[in-house]
């Protein structure tokens, strides 16, 4: 109970001291340790944050003042000055790509009463043929309505022809000299005289294109279709073809103003017609040069889409805001988000005054965001990249990078800001890469350091593991030793005891009978062959403990020497009372031995069965062969020994903790004994045994290693 209490308190006092010595103080210094990395971390990481904050909004900065550059450079009064001048020398109005050469959009133009003047296109509404009352009682028109009765109403055409010539040469206008030739075109052609036609329509087309037939087409496109009239009827089929696509890529080209309607009305047309030709495999030339424009955008349809635009999402908005800025004072550029079709559009636009003296006009800037997110923002912000070390990036509302199209990962750590003075959708992403390095190698770090922990408690738990079961081992040997000792005492008290109260008896008394005299050598005797026994193992013990222990290996006979062990025991045995059976075989061959060693083994056995068997007291000795091996069997019929015992009564000192056990002398050391004499023979020994129903020992030596 003691030593168990001692035990106890051993194992508690170490595990104390581990914890407060050891386990508890790496605890903390590696907890320290860590919330210092983090605390200077998260130092660190503040520091770069502030910085975000100023060199972002510096960023945001220069990137507004960028825009502001272009806009500045697109809404200059030089671009429009240069558009109405275009304007008023008649050339085509359509695609500004001159002016802006330097700048990604387009320019549009309003009049004081916010009336689109660039870019110029037809008007949706035709213009009404109004020159009559003007003229009506001049020389022209006495003509060309005399001509157009004979035209129309007497279908005399060469009367006709010669007084649409007589009007051309008083025309007022040059508008009348046109129209005076086109009737003329027409009476040839009715009169079938196809070459005055031809040049009659050829000198419509050059000279008098921009002006307009009643019905509101210019000359420019009506003549060459009767140009192309005439060749078919001449069978010139070639330079109709050719007519057509000059006609066509002149449109495109927007040398006259349409409106959208009529645009697209002629230009279907020609289509239709030039395909009759083309489909049936004619002019592959032609057909080559008209399939390249048609790869091409036409200007003037872009014009068109433009004009459109403007009209439908633009300038109304225009309008209200620029009356309330009127209402407040000078026009100053302003900006402008409409979304259509999932796109945004944004317009600038600003107030001339000094364009033209005392008129108002209002430029406008249609930007191209596609090149903005293309080209010009990416290159602002590698710029930015260069000089500032942060990454920049322009995303969209799904937060994705603009100009890449993909949501580019980046750290957790970043800087979101908006336009104050571009109503973009789009915001500038600020993040630093040394926060992302820092977030990376603190996360590295935290790994790192975490494994390192719980490596270091782990190597602690397994050396406390360790250390403890040292110390159990050596607890667990202590106790052996002092119960060793009580009990080898005890061991030697009592033989000791019997032989000298027997000695003593023969001396003093007298009178005894020769049967017990015999009675009294005997056991002394006997109690002196325990004595030596006891001692013999104890010697041999100490030996093996001490590496001394040498063994005297000889040939001979092992039946022989088990034989003769077991013979002088057996009188012994069945003097108590058990019952001593034996099977030995005679026959085996000559083996390498220690005959003492192997004596002692036997009678180890032996004395322990008959020590174990309390009530049943059968006991068994076998020697036999079994391959190559002789076995040396012990049975008995006694306590047993329960399973998980068996691997431990071969240590030393061992003793089963049963009341049978320890009411019967022993020292705990025979079968370690037993063990080391046959591990030197290079045998092993076996155990079978059931609690309570016996054990049988069975010592197995093979028979040629030392032979
Ligand atoms: P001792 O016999 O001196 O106690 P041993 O080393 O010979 O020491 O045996 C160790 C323990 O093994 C014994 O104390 C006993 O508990 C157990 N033992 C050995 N032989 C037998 C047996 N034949 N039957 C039951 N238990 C045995």
């Amino acid at each position: 109970m003691k030593i168990f209490a001692k035990e106890f308190l051993a194992h508690r006092k170490i595990i104390f001291i581990f914890i407060l010595a050891i386990f508890l103080p790496s605890l903390i210094v590696g907890y320290l340790s860590l919330s210092t990395f983090t605390q200077r971390r998260e130092a660190v990481k503040n520091f770069l944050q502030s910085n975000l904050w100023i060199s972002g909004e510096a960023a945001l900065k220069s990137i507004e003042s960028t825009l502001l550059e272009q806009e500045k450079n697109a809404l200059k009064s030089e671009n429009f000055i240069h558009l109405i001048q275009l304007n008023k020398d008649g050339q085509s109005l359509c695609g500004s790509s001159e002016v802006l050469s330097d700048i990604a959009g387009e320019l549009f133009l309003l009049d004081a009463d916010y009336q689109l003047i660039f870019p110029e296109t037809g008007s949706e509404y035709a213009s009404v043929f109004q020159w009559e009352r003007d003229i009506s009682n001049s020389e022209f028109a006495r003509f060309f309505q005399e001509a157009e009765f004979a035209e129309f109403s007497q279908k005399d055409f060469t009367r006709a022809a010669d007084l649409y010539t007589e009007s051309t040469l008083v025309a007022p206008s040059k508008q009348h000299h046109a129209a005076a030739l086109d009737g003329l075109g027409r009476c040839l052609l009715s009169s079938d005289k196809y070459d005055e036609a031809y040049e009659v329509y050829v000198e419509l087309s050059e000279n008098f294109g921009q002006f307009q037939s009643k019905a509101g087409h210019p000359y420019g496109i009506t003549a060459v279709f009767q140009l192309f009239e005439i060749d078919r009827r001449r069978n010139k089929e070639a330079d109709s073809v050719t007519n057509l696509l000059d006609l066509y890529k002149r449109m495109r080209n927007g040398v006259w103003l349409l409106n959208a309607s009529v645009y697209n009305f002629f230009i279907e047309e020609i289509e239709t017609i030039l395909n009759i030709p083309f489909n049936e495999g004619k002019f592959p030339e032609i057909q080559k040069s008209y399939q390249d424009l048609q790869k091409q955008q036409s200007p003037y349809r872009q014009t068109l889409l433009f004009t459109g635009f403007l009209e439908r999402e633009v300038i109304l908005k225009l309008v209200e805001k620029l009356s309330l800025s009127r209402m407040t004072g000078e026009v100053v550029p302003g900006r402008l988000l409409t979304t259509s079709e999932n796109d945004y559009h944004l317009i600038s636009y600003a107030g001339l005054t000094d364009i033209q003296s005392g008129q108002t006009f209002y430029g406008g800037f249609y930007w191209d965001l596609n090149s903005l997110k293309k080209q010009i923002l990416p290159k602002v912000l590698e710029d930015l990249t260069k000089d500032s070390g942060l990454i920049f990036q322009i995303v969209n509302e799904d937060g994705q990078n603009i100009s890449t199209g993909i949501e580019e990962p980046t750290s957790e750590d970043f800087l979101i800001l908006s336009s104050h003075i571009f109503p973009l959708p789009w915001k500038l992403l600020v993040s630093h890469p040394d926060i992302i390095a820092l977030e990376r190698t603190a996360l590295k770090e935290n790994f790192f350091y975490g494994v390192l922990l719980a490596f270091i408690v782990a190597l602690m738990l397994f050396g406390a593991v360790l250390m403890m079961r040292d110390i159990s081992r050596e607890t667990e040997t202590t106790r052996l030793k002092t119960e060793f000792v009580h009990n080898i005492s005890h061991e030697l008290k009592t033989p000791l005891t019997l032989i000298r109260l027997w000695g003593e008896t023969l001396q003093t008394k007298k009178n005894l009978t020769q049967e017990q005299k015999k009675e009294s050598y005997e056991i002394i005797t006997k109690e002196s062959e325990r004595l030596s026994h006891m001692i013999n193992n104890v010697l041999d013990f100490s030996r093996i403990e001490m590496g001394r222990k040498e063994f005297n290996f000889k040939k001979g006979n092992l039946s022989e020497v088990v034989l003769n062990t077991v013979e002088s025991y057996r009188y012994h045995f069945e003097k108590k009372g058990f019952t001593f059976q034996t099977d030995i075989v005679s026959d085996l061959p000559e083996m390498n031995f220690d005959g003492e060693a192997v004596a002692s083994v036997l009678v180890n056995l032996l004395s322990n069965a008959v020590k174990f068997s309390p009530k049943k007291r059968e006991v068994t000795v076998k020697l036999f062969r079994d391959d190559g091996n002789a076995v040396l069997q012990v049975a008995d019929k006694g306590i047993g020994i329960s399973q998980n015992e068996v691997s431990k009564i071969f240590k030393r000192f061992y003793r089963s903790k049963n009341n049978v056990v320890s009411e019967s002398g022993g020292s705990g050391l025979g079968l370690t004994l037993v063990k080391h004499i046959v591990d030197a023979h290079g045998g092993r020994v076996e155990v079978e045994s059931q609690p309570g129903k016996g054990s049988i020992f069975s010592v197995i030596l093979p028979i040629s290693t030392r032979g």
